[in-house]
């Protein structure tokens, strides 16, 4: 069944026959042109010197007005037994005019008398839907155009493309129904890892979509409709998935789930000494993802990375000023899930500050952690100092001699400083 298009309605008074004619009483669609303006035409068709109404009047862009009920008799055929066993339909326009009715005129009235059609039951043909002009003429035999000798709707009107819209619209295509349904989902389902969804549907359906909380994340466009969803790429908790079914003509289903999800969650673990100097070793140990790369942060600023197994990094604290740093072990996983690790580091590599030779001691100031202090003569190691202040009575003459002196710190971390001249 089509359905009625929508009207506006403003009432008339005193120009119609009140009755309550049921859909069966209504045999005859009577088209009609205004002769003149919209309004102005609405007016007249309202007011009681006119002596005339319709039931509905339809304007250039197909706005509907309706004047008088459909169960009440208008006068509008000027032949009563046509006016009661009809609906009149004015159209806005000029019967002379060569413009003719717009599109939206046709669709309009064409909607609005297919359901007519239907619910009245009265066939779509030139017998049924009838002009004014083919209006008999009650008093003078074999003349028509009613009472009055009317000419609408005349050449302009387009009988063939009216009469096609009507039967368009009166038998309108039956709806495509589709449905979908998932199986394995239901409301607080727990979900992990890969998940298989599948969908069951009925009807022609021709593309599943899978929509989770509210993005389209998949699309399956062949029977039976199913396939894999990665849950890992999504925060642990609840979310929305959805199945969304299309088939031809806009026709949609929907399965809607609350799931939760529940994945091991991505971490990263390392260590690293409170206070370091040399070489600093960092392994990033993952649990819970596919790793992807792990890149390592020195103070905020990318240092270095690493896209396999065993993520271990190599650090050398000798090219940082001593003190606090920060190291940050950034990994991210396949489905784009992130685990880092921020590691505070204080690094105390060992430096010479200074060395005197005076009244034959020689003493070494240093800076940095230093475990001990190593006094070289022409290469050979000949005094070790584990304790400050790192003094050593030099027992020869250092003229012509090659003086070192070696700080040992941390991790066999070394500096070295020849003594001055
Ligand atoms: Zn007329």
């Amino acid at each position: 069944m089509p359905k009625r298009p929508p009207v506006a309605w403003l009432k008339g008074e005193g120009n119609y026959t009140k009755a309550s004619r049921p859909p069966q009483a209504i045999r005859f669609i009577v088209v009609h042109v205004t002769e003149g303006a919209f309004w102005p035409s609405i007016r007249w068709l309202q007011s009681e010197q006119s002596h005339a109404s319709s039931h509905y009047i339809i304007s250039r862009r197909g706005r509907i007005v309706q004047l008088v009920h459909r169960s009440d008799i208008a006068w509008h055929a000027g032949n009563m037994a046509i006016n009661r066993a009809s609906i009149g339909i004015e159209h806005e326009g000029i019967v002379s005019d060569p413009a003719g009715f717009t599109h939206a005129q046709y669709v309009a009235s064409a909607k609005l008398a297919a359901w007519y059609a239907r619910s009245s039951l009265i066939p779509i043909d030139r017998a049924h839907f009838i002009g004014h002009a083919d209006v008999p003429n009650p008093f003078r035999p074999g003349a028509v155009g009613g009472s009055d000798g009317h000419t609408d709707p005349g050449p302009h009107w387009s009988w063939g493309k009216y009469l096609r819209l009507v039967r368009k619209f009166a038998f309108p295509p039956e709806p495509v129904r589709v449905t979908v349904a998932a199986p394995n989902l239901r409301n607080g389902k727990l979900v992990k890892g890969t998940f298989r969804w599948r969908a069951k549907t009925t009807g022609p359906v021709r593309k599943v979509e899978v929509v989770v909380d509210g993005k389209v994340r998949l699309r399956d466009l062949r029977a039976p409709f199913g396939g894999l969803w990665e849950t890992r790429g999504l925060a642990n908790g609840r979310h929305t998935i959805e199945l969304r079914a299309h088939g031809p003509r806009g026709a949609r289903s929907v399965a809607r789930y609350r799931v939760v999800v529940r994945n091991r969650p991505y971490v990263l673990r390392a260590s690293a000494p409170l206070e370091a100097a040399g070489l600093v070793e960092l392994q990033a140990r993952l649990t819970g993802g596919k790793t992807k790369q792990v890149l390592l942060f020195l103070d905020g600023k990318r240092v270095d990375h690493d896209r396999s197994r065993p993520y271990v990094f190599s650090w050398n604290s000798a090219r940082v000023a001593n003190g606090r740093h920060v190291l940050e072990l950034r990994a991210t996983d396949r489905f784009g899930r992130t685990a880092s690790k921020r590691l505070t580091v204080t690094v105390v590599n060992p430096a010479i500050a200074s060395q005197t030779v005076a009244d034959g001691v020689w003493t070494v100031q240093t800076k940095g952690r230093v475990e001990r202090v190593e006094l070289l003569v022409d290469g050979e190691v000949r005094a070790t100092l584990t304790a400050a202040p790192f003094a050593w009575p030099l027992d020869l003459d250092p003229a012509g001699r090659t003086l070192v002196a070696r700080a040992v710190g941390l991790n066999g971390a070394v500096a070295e400083a020849p003594l001055a001249p």
